[in-house]
């Protein structure tokens, strides 16, 4: 295998626990079915999203230059897999219920590679989702989800993941191998797209049995197979001490947690007497925030926030629950 080189908060929330697939604290039925992308990103992003406080700030150029740049990457190794896999089914069209339901088809028709489907929206989970790539398992009917990414995923060296990785003319992990003198780099909002679509593909009775398993094909130009399943991320505890989760925990609490938000801020909308579930913190991520216009002057107005300080940032990729009232529920 070839790597290349190239509001306030109510005190009722506090303490409050988050476990399973989808376990909201509030009635979430009323939520438009999610992307995997609010998982990974600010829960205040989330809440303004939907109350709009203010206009949005554009994108910089530089975020609109990254996003092109992914946007041709993705493109590029769509269609290279292509030129490898040339019975690959590509689901057409942009309509969204048409993709979802071509690309439910294609699963039940058990199609080996599929390119650019739209999974069925999953209304319990209020989720929606659109992997770049799905790949057959070999173990029984089922899929693996993958994604492209302008970055890259392996690492000279020990000290991450391991660098289980396949070749994009064999895409799939039990084809995969050890590299070498490498280890995966895990983006954690890599890993949670991943999850996202994990329990989509569960959802609609379409994963893959066995291990839970999501590949990224990254500048390296392989797939690297992250186990989702793998508890690797420290994460905060209700007994203040750090206890290891696994992606897909991680990612079923931020999730939730951004459902509830989401209710929360729908029923503030309604009724502004309804306290809101999140207040700003600054992250590293409010560079680049469309709600920055909101947030900034309100944090830079001094309200003593201790996340202002040089050095005392809330923990970034921290969980979302940093913004709650007590900044965290336990777990
Ligand atoms: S500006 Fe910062 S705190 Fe406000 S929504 Fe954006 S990321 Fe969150």
């Amino acid at each position: 295998m070839t790597v290349s080189s190239a509001g306030a908060v109510p005190g009722s929330v506090r303490g409050i626990q988050y476990h399973g697939p989808v376990s909201t604290r509030y009635d979430t039925s009323g939520v438009p079915p999610q992307g995997g992308y609010v998982a990974k990103q600010c829960p205040v992003r989330a809440q303004w999203d939907i109350i709009r406080p203010c206009e949005p700030l554009p994108a910089s150029p530089v975020l609109a230059r990254r996003f092109a740049r992914g946007q041709q990457f993705e493109e590029e190794v769509a269609a290279r897999l292509l030129a490898l896999h040339p019975a690959a089914h590509v689901i057409p069209g942009r309509a969204r219920a048409g993709r979802e339901d071509a690309t439910l088809g294609a699963m039940k028709a058990g199609r080996p590679l599929i390119l650019g489907g739209r999974l069925p929206v999953d209304l319990g989970g209020r989720r929606v989702g659109e992997p770049d790539l799905l790949v057959a398992g070999t173990g029984g009917p089922g899929y693996r989800p993958v994604d492209i990414k302008h970055h890259r995923c392996l690492d000279a060296g020990p000290g991450g993941w391991p660098s289980r990785c396949s070749p994009l003319d064999g895409p799939v992990p039990e084809a995969a191998e050890l590299v070498p003198g490498f280890s995966a780099r895990a983006h954690r909002e890599d890993l949670l797209q991943l999850a996202h679509y994990q329990r989509m593909l569960e959802a609609c009775g379409m994963a893959a049995p066995g291990k839970r398993l999501g590949g990224i094909i990254g500048v390296d130009g392989v797939v690297t197979w992250y186990d989702l399943d793998a508890r690797r991320w420290a994460t905060p505890s209700a007994t203040g001490r750090p206890k290891r989760r696994s992606t897909m925990e991680v990612y079923d609490f931020e999730f939730a947690f951004r459902l509830d938000v989401l209710a929360v801020a729908a029923q503030h909308r309604a009724d502004p007497s309804v306290p809101l579930l999140v207040v700003p913190v600054r992250i590293g991520e409010c560079a680049e925030c469309p709600w920055w216009s909101w947030c900034g002057p309100r944090l830079r107005a001094g309200s003593g926030d201790p996340s202002l300080l040089p050095r005392l940032g809330w923990r970034p990729g921290g969980p979302a629950a940093d913004h709650v009232g007590a900044r965290r529920p336990a777990r």
